[in-house]
């Protein structure tokens, strides 16, 4: 089949796109008007959602007529942020594959774990679904700087819709951030500050310095309201790939928590469209052993985190000591009734090794951490196995030079 993936090609087309009528605060619901420049909530400073008029949307937004959209993410266009065809600022963002892993998880019937590849996504990891919608509202509303503090892959596609944008970033990493991702920053044309300490300390340093730059934009997670309109296209993507049914697990690598909450709205959006039922997938997140902050919280039957000291592992997208939105991941956890569990940087390691040889997948450790986890929901019989379970790998392994440690001939 040949499907077009030509959004960025498409600048002459004025009309509008989108069904979004404003954006409300997670917590307060206080509404905030959607045409103007917006970070968090203005009352309490939490997190901002996109609201749309669903209800109008789904007399003319239908499963059906999803047949002839494009073959990205976005086709779900109506739900998406974007007023206008002109500013989608697109390195094509394909649909990403399902892929059967058949020999590695025999407790479970054929074909029933799944892995979605991210990896195969612009710049090589799901940052790009957040940063192209991101970057591409920012363009929309008038924004020339964008800033960002990152551990790994989020810089890299932060920098490369900027340029492709035409837009200056300043993108604040870790010292002992794998070198791919500084490097890819560099080529994009970033402004780049190593910091020491971890991704928190570089996000400190960069609001120091954003005090003397008013017009940097910071799209950190979820200080701003958009990267998670780009995530929640995998709720949608995955549900029409499984032929608008949902599977009986979803098995997320968590730091910031954007997909897993950013799916688990989309999933509320696709029963006001009338496109699923009232059923969901038992959501779980995975965490490293080194920085586990909602793995305790579940534990401990919190509702937010604490402060992770001394985040270490080598899956640095991981690598969050305290999520700005942990309530909300903690949330859609417990009402999936899923749960959240951490593995180890040893697991992690004995899992990419393990993927590459018997499915011919080469993921990054996130992903491994996935494969890792469902293992042990297998051992302690969580999970059925005639369950469909869907694995995410958020980035390819080529991303992680460092981390190919078997041994040479
Ligand atoms: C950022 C990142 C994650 C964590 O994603 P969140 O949605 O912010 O929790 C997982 N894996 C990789 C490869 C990442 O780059």
């Amino acid at each position: 089949m040949d499907f077009p993936i030509s959004t960025s090609d498409k600048d002459h087309v004025n009309a509008p796109l989108t069904f979004l009528t404003r954006l409300e605060c997670s917590v307060c619901r206080t509404p905030h008007p959607a045409a103007e420049i917006q970070t968090v909530c203005r009352k309490c400073g939490k997190a901002l959602l996109a609201r749309y008029d669903l209800a109008s949307a789904r007399r003319t937004f239908t499963r059906e007529g999803m047949k002839e959209g494009e073959y990205s993410m976005w086709r779900y266009a109506p739900v998406l942020p974007v007023g206008e065809q002109r500013n989608i600022v697109s390195l094509g963002e394909r649909v990403t594959p399902l892929i059967p892993l058949r020999t590695m998880f025999s407790n479970f019937s054929a074909g029933k774990v799944l892995m979605k590849d991210e990896g195969l996504l612009p710049t090589g990891s799901f940052k790009a679904r957040g940063l192209a919608m991101a970057i591409s509202r920012a363009k929309e509303l008038g924004i020339s700087s964008i800033c960002l503090p990152s551990a790994g892959n989020a810089g890299g596609a932060a920098a490369a819709y900027a340029s492709r944008a035409g837009m200056h970033s300043w993108i604040y990493m870790p010292k002992d951030t794998p070198e791919i991702n500084i490097e890819e920053c560099i080529a994009y044309g970033a402004h780049i500050t190593l910091v020491q300490g971890n991704i928190s300390d570089a996000a400190k340093a960069m609001n120091e310095e954003r005090k003397k730059h008013p017009e940097w934009f910071d799209v950190s997670t979820l200080k701003e309201p958009y990267r998670l309109e780009g995530k929640k296209t995998m709720a949608y993507e995955l549900a029409e790939q499984l032929g608008w049914k949902l599977p009986d697990w979803i098995v997320y690598p968590t730091g910031g928590g954007t997909g897993l909450i950013g799916m688990w709205k989309g999933f509320e959006e696709m029963e006001e469209l009338g496109w699923i039922g009232r059923e969901r997938p038992k959501m779980v997140s995975v965490q490293a052993a080194g920085c586990a902050p909602i793995a305790r919280a579940f534990v401990a039957h919190r509702g937010d985190s604490e402060f992770w000291e001394h985040a270490e592992t080598i899956a640095s997208g991981l690598r969050v000591p305290k999520a700005f939105a942990d309530h909300l991941i903690l949330t859609a956890i417990y009402a999936s009734g899923g749960v959240a569990l951490s593995v180890s940087d040893e697991e992690i390691r004995a899992a990419v090794s393990e993927i590459a040889k018997k499915e011919g997948l080469f993921i990054s450790p996130e992903g491994a951490a996935t494969v890792a986890a469902l293992a042990h929901l297998a051992e302690e019989r969580l999970t059925k196995e005639t369950d469909l379970v869907v694995l995410f790998n958020t980035a390819t392994g080529l991303k992680y030079p460092e981390l190919i440690g078997d041994p040479r001939p």
